[in-house]
């Protein structure tokens, strides 16, 4: 049988990620980074008249508050910590010493106070929280992050450093969900118009171990977590480039975010995997760019 060669040995081969050697780690061409920033435009163009307050985070999180998030409770098996050598110059010598002869220089490491962010939303409730009462209005935030998952993986759509955009709506449970509706609406018309077939279907996270079982059983009984769908390396298994998420007041309540009246807020964000989606493009349209449709060129660069 032939050696088929994977789309991710293709992406290699034309340049669009550029191999480190890790699994689920790349670098990116100027091509790739364009068709992710004419993405992001198209976005602006959906999303820019709602009047969101844009705010950027590192892709670095206060690790107190990560703690705090119950992160760990619920995908301990994702996160990643960054830690740091802070020992005297003795250390120095048998950390040296120890990385000569190949043993386990990293054991000594210690835990620094930032940990990765995991969803680019993570930093944005305890910043809002810090401000006090939300309007009655609600609040409203786009958000863009690298966001880090401990998922190695051959599949070039499954990174372990990715970006997420997202908005992220604070209100009541008729405005959280009414926002997530209208992104659904907008997503699959997005997609539409860069001429990608997509489905949305009913989702959950990879809660970990027994106990997140009836989590994953709960988040789809109760229609908590949406996602749009786009064939990239397989069409029997779709790849999630967009997911639609209502937290109901579970963040409210843990970051005591509360409306003007003083009730609980409740919240829902919508992101966008941002190098999916620019897989998907290149997978559907092919490799090189200037082959693509004249309407996907149009929509995505005018
Ligand atoms: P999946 O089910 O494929 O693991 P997810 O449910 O974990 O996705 P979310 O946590 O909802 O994804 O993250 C929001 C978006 O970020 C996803 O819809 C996807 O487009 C993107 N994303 C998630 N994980 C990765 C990853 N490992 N590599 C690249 N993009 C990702
Ligand atoms: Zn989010
Ligand atoms: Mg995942």
């Amino acid at each position: 049988m032939d050696m088929q060669t994977s789309f991710l040995d293709r992406l290699f081969e034309s340049g669009l990620l550029i191999d480190t050697g890790v699994d689920g780690l790349y670098g990116r061409s100027g091509q790739f980074e364009d068709v992710i920033a004419a993405f992001e435009r198209l976005i602006d163009t959906f999303g820019g008249a709602d009047g969101a307050e844009a705010m950027r985070f590192p892709p670095g999180m206060n690790r107190a508050l990560f703690e705090k998030s119950g992160y760990m409770k619920s995908f301990p098996q994702l996160a990643g910590t960054v830690h740091s050598f802070c020992g005297s110059e003795l250390d120095h010598m048998s950390l040296l010493e120890c990385m000569e002869v190949g043993d386990d220089w990293t054991k000594d490491q210690k835990a620094t106070d930032i940990v990765l962010t995991p969803a680019a939303c993570y930093p944005l409730y305890p910043t809002v929280a810090k401000r006090g009462n939300l309007p009655k209005t609600g609040g409203l935030f786009d958000l863009q992050s690298y966001c880090f998952r401990h998922e190695p993986s051959k599949d070039p759509a499954r990174q372990q450093l990715f970006r997420m955009r997202e908005y992220v709506c604070m209100g009541t449970e008729q405005h959280v969900t009414d926002f997530r509706q209208k992104w659904m609406d907008r997503g699959v018309e997005m997609m539409k118009q860069v001429g990608l077939d997509v489905t949305i279907d009913v989702a959950n996270d990879p809660f970990f171990g027994r106990a997140g079982k009836m989590m994953v059983n709960n988040q789809r009984d109760q229609n908590l977590k949406f996602e749009l769908l786009i064939p990239i390396t397989s069409t029997a298994n779709p790849t999630a480039c967009m997911s639609f998420n209502y937290h109901q007041d579970s963040f409210g309540l843990k970051w005591a975010l509360n409306l003007e009246d003083g009730s609980v807020a409740h919240t829902a964000c919508v992101g966008f995997g941002l190098e999916r989606i620019a897989l998907a493009l290149f997978h559907h349209h092919g490799l090189d760019v200037k082959q693509w449709p004249a309407s996907v060129r149009k929509a995505l660069w005018g």
